[in-house]
């Protein structure tokens, strides 16, 4: 049998439904703020990640799922969504007028990675952009929004970590400080961080290797070297959340996995997943956009792991009943007994799936033993009983599945009667 790629998976009817709760709480709360779903490609030019995440991310050098295409143009899975929704803003000039953007979008992503437990190679993200918009009041904004979902969603167990990773103007600096130290404790480095350090420092800071993490727990903080400006819009954005009473944690470790942020850097984390404790992160990134061809226009966004997400919720509704989703369920089920009696069945069947009737039949005549058996598995509430007999009168049995009752039920007009009993 052939079996699934490894770190891959599926998402299966009776666990679907939680995902299409989860989504549309999320598109909800979004389309409120004033945010538009955006559609972009699974696949996009290696070039473009390459450029965006930075070359010497554990993502572009090590994650990404790149191939030759058949004329030998290399393709990549997106890794993630922000950098094709900043492609798409620069191709479509969406910047024309008002630059002033915001953008979700819900989709699978591809790393690859060790797959583990809330870690898989084709995973989920509910991704979030605000385009032209510099003021701190976004960056606020954007984290109250991803409070709001997680409060929507009854999760409570998560923090929020914070950070400022400064602009082009003070990281400089702020980095010639950081390989200063790096240098001189260079034979705790892991090889990965020995070989980036000189390109690229702060990797270093968000390295998990457990001798690096020591190696580093002196380092000079970020944040205590931002210029006026970084310092200043960093405050507000602490100070907007203090308004909203949404608690958050500064954390000057936090540098996250991708090159392009700037300014804001903040992170989800929650203990009930684990080693993966991260269900949402996200930043400002006020000079991709121009990197990518645009005109300097400042940006924020963040990505939540849908399927962490899920998988929180689905423990939550486990241990109890609060944020369980039941699935679908069938509305009428027809048990019909020999061939005549099936035609009409799905003659009726049609008809009130029509009208937006859920119903459901057997579509192969067996007994009516089996038939009811099937109307309990799928949970219908009522089932309309035909065999030949009640085809003759012109009567048929409508049971309910809960109370148990039986009624005749008139078959000529039964494609009317049907809403109404479920309106009722
Ligand atoms: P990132 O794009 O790396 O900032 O990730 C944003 C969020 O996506 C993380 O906080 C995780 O919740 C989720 N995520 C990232 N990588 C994976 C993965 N391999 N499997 C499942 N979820 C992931």
């Amino acid at each position: 049998m052939i079996q699934l790629i490894k770190g891959f998976k599926d998402i299966v009817p009776g666990e679907i439904e939680l995902w299409q709760h989860i989504e549309q709480m999320a598109v909800e709360l979004f389309e409120t703020f004033g945010y538009h779903e955006i559609r972009i490609p699974i696949m996009e030019k290696t070039q473009l990640f390459a450029r965006s995440i930075g070359e010497d991310t554990d993502i572009v050098e090590k994650e990404m799922y790149t191939f030759p295409d058949s004329k030998g143009d290399l393709i990549t899975l997106r890794p993630e969504a922000t950098a094709s929704i900043v492609r798409a803003y620069i191709q479509h000039k969406m910047y024309a007028g008002d630059p002033r953007r915001k953008f979700y979008m819900v989709g699978p992503m591809f790393r690859r990675e060790r797959p583990q437990k809330g870690r898989y190679r084709q995973f989920y993200q509910i991704d979030l952009e605000a385009f032209g918009i510099a003021s701190p009041y976004i960056d606020t904004q954007q984290i109250h929004i991803l409070h709001l979902l997680f409060q929507r969603l009854g999760i409570k167990d998560c923090r929020t970590h914070i950070n400022s990773l400064g602009c082009p103007e003070c990281r400089p600096r702020y980095r010639e400080l950081l390989l200063e130290m790096l240098n001189s404790v260079q034979g705790k480095l892991c090889s990965d961080c020995c070989r980036r350090k000189d390109r690229n420092p702060l990797r270093v800071l968000d390295c998990k290797v457990p001798s690096c993490r020591e190696a580093v727990a002196n380092a000079p903080e970020l944040s205590d070297h931002l210029c006026r400006p970084c310092r200043d819009h960093f405050n507000s954005v602490l100070s907007g959340l203090d308004h909203l009473k949404a608690p958050y944690i500064l954390d000057k470790r936090l540098v996250r996995g991708l090159d392009y942020y700037t300014r804001t850097a903040f992170e989800i984390q929650t203990s009930a997943l684990g080693a993966q404790s991260a269900i949402a992160g996200g930043g400002r990134y006020d000079g991709l956009i121009e990197t990518l061809g645009g005109p300097p226009t400042p940006a924020i966004g963040f990505a939540i792991g849908f399927d962490r997400l899920a998988e929180i919720m689905s423990q939550l509704s486990k241990s109890s009943q609060t944020g369980s989703v039941q699935p679908g369920q069938v509305d009428l089920f027809i048990a019909a007994l020999g061939d005549l009696a099936q035609d009409d069945a799905f003659k009726w069947l049609s008809a009130l799936c029509e009208k937006g009737i859920r119903a459901e039949m057997d579509y192969t005549g067996r007994s009516l033993k089996a038939q009811m058996k099937q109307a309990d598995r799928l949970n219908a509430k009522k089932v309309l009983i035909v065999g030949e007999t009640e085809l003759e009168s012109g009567k048929g049995i409508l049971r309910d599945m809960s109370s148990k009752q039986q009624q005749e039920i008139g078959l000529d007009d039964i494609v009317l009667t049907i809403p109404q009993i479920f309106q009722t």
